[in-house]
């Protein structure tokens, strides 16, 4: 190991995988982690492939996601063998008719049709992904937005009609990173230009120091609009 583990995170770490391994015998092949290949998600992968490595995991690719997000993808299947990893895509029929009527890069107009963009290329495509099973698992974190800082780590998706698990709630942007380097986990090399948090390469920017660290995601909106729709702002009942 390259970094140690501070013993506030080692148990922080097991509480994760007494998360998993209950989650994976509470909802056996019912339940998927949406891994978006961000920091705390490469971490989860890591923990999965070494605590429950029968929960499958899925990729959404856009169609506009940065090479760098391809190149950890392509990274991540070749080093989690022992992972069932499935890459999910927008139907071309729904790409095609967006761009007709609004033109390649029409989300910076409008939230109206930056949100329709994503309901395309994302939303769409996460139903798909999500359908069939009864939980799904994500990287989410209580500090990252103030979109998210209600967050548990079992709670009901009203909007997808299934439980959403985020075991990672209540980790530090610093433990994600401690973990990473330690275990010497493959992460998105954006992440070392100052891109802490990286989505679609059009609606994704590197942030200066001190910004919040969702600021540089559809930077031209107001914060509180700052979410695709894969994790909505407003509260979600709890089960
Ligand atoms: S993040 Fe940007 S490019 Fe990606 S789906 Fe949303 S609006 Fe479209």
């Amino acid at each position: 190991m390259s970094e140690q583990i501070s013993a506030e995170l080692q148990a922080k770490i097991e509480h994760v995988a007494g998360l998993l391994n209950q989650a994976a015998g509470e909802y056996a092949d019912g339940i998927v982690f949406a891994n978006s290949l961000g920091a705390e998600d490469v971490v989860l992968t890591d923990l999965i492939s070494k605590q429950a490595p029968s929960i499958r995991m899925f990729v959404l690719d856009t169609g506009r996601l940065p090479e760098e997000t391809l190149k950890l993808l392509a990274q991540v299947r070749q080093r989690y063998g022992n992972l069932k990893l499935d890459v999910y895509y927008p139907e071309a029929a729904d790409v095609e008719a967006y761009v007709a009527e609004n033109g390649i890069n029409a989300f910076y107009e409008s939230q109206e049709l930056r949100k329709g963009c994503c309901f395309v290329r994302k939303i769409k495509p996460l139903k798909r992904a999500l359908s069939g099973n009864k939980a799904w698992i994500t990287g989410l974190r209580r500090e990252q937005s103030v979109t998210r800082d209600e967050i548990a780590f079992s709670e009901w998706d009203e909007g997808n009609g299934l439980q959403k698990l985020n075991p990672l709630a209540d980790w530090s942007e610093k433990e994600v990173w401690a973990y990473i380097r330690a275990n010497e986990v493959p992460y998105n090399e954006l992440h070392d230009r100052h891109y802490p948090s990286i989505g679609c390469a059009p609606c994704t920017r590197a942030i200066s120091v001190g910004e919040d660290v969702r600021s540089g995601r559809w930077w031209w909106e107001n914060p509180e609009n700052r979410e695709c729709g894969l994790h909505p702002a407003t509260p979600l009942k709890f089960k």
